[in-house]
């Protein structure tokens, strides 16, 4: 690893000036992510700029008819919140299933979308709940916000703050694990609400996609039964050697009926 100096602003408006005076340094979250890219060089920043001492960036609150959660929150907390839980179950389950005790005690959900993993849990939460991204300088829906592969719409020295979800309807987010990391191998974030069906869809390699096809079906009759005759195109995913292309776009029909069928039962 590369030497680097390490910062810890105690105002966002200081993490905000460090970064611009310095267009190598990089924002230390939990560090989940970025140590291990800096530990193999794939990243070498100058400076981290540790964001854990700025109380703004981890609130959890009621927000309007929805809620807001700061950027710095971890998963675990999310995953404890009673207002998380009574309000968006989604969301503290899907942080609940994230990695390990560790990982969810210092990994954040601004880390998570702000590197945009294609494999990542969060991004297909946001985009389902049609979450808005806050910033220091501008709020950005969820669909213009994840750009493709490890893409977000962030400026360089631009800093999360939070989400806002707005109330939720039903969701139901189901993922089928790579069994060392429990990252998905595929995932996918399904929610109903007035404004409409989404349907995100996380793991297929090229960022977090969503199904419209598959929207629009649901918009009209939300029973698994009208996806039957619906694939994701193979050429959607991309293959690893965890899984192919073709196994990924399959496990993407499997799990939206099964999400389906899950907020069918919870509203029934
Ligand atoms: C073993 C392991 C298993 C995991 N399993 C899963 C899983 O099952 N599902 C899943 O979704 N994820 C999983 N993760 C990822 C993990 O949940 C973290 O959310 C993710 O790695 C980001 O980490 P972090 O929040 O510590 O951010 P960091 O690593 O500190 O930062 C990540 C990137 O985001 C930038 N950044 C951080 N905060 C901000 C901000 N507020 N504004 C702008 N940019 C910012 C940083 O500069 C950096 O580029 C796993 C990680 C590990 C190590």
């Amino acid at each position: 690893m590369n030497a680097f100096d390490y910062r810890r602003p105690q105002r966002l408006t200081e993490a905000i000036a460090q970064l611009r005076s310095d267009p190598d340094a990089k924002l230390l979250a939990g560090g989940q992510s970025l140590l291990a890219a800096m530990k193999l060089r794939f990243a070498a920043p100058s400076a981290l700029i540790d964001l854990q001492d700025l109380p703004a960036l981890n609130l959890l609150h009621e927000d309007g008819t929805g809620l807001w959660i700061g950027a710095m929150c971890c998963h675990a907390k999310v995953a404890a919140s009673p207002l998380v839980r009574a309000r968006a179950p989604m969301l503290a389950a899907l942080a609940q299933g994230i990695g390990d005790q560790q990982v969810r005690h210092r990994g954040t959900l601004g880390g998570s979308i702000a590197n945009a993993d294609p494999a990542a849990c969060w991004p297909a939460g946001v985009i389902a709940l049609n979450g808005t991204v806050c910033t220091d300088r501008r709020e950005i829906a969820a669909d213009d916000f994840f750009t493709g592969l490890f893409g977000t719409a962030l400026e360089a020295d631009e800093i999360v703050c939070g989400v806002r979800f707005p109330a939720a309807g039903e969701a139901h987010y189901i993922k089928f694990e790579q069994p060392a990391s429990r990252f998905a191998l595929t995932g996918v974030a399904v929610a109903r609400s007035p404004a409409g069906v989404r349907v995100a869809v996380t793991g297929l390699g090229n960022g977090i996609w969503r199904w419209r096809a598959a929207e629009q079906a649901l918009a009209d009759d939300f029973a698994p039964g009208v996806l039957q005759g619906l694939c994701v195109d193979p050429a959607e995913a991309s293959g690893d050697i965890h899984a192919s292309a073709e196994y990924r776009a399959h496990l993407a029909g499997v799990l939206t009926r099964r999400a389906v069928q899950h907020i069918q039962k919870i509203s029934a």
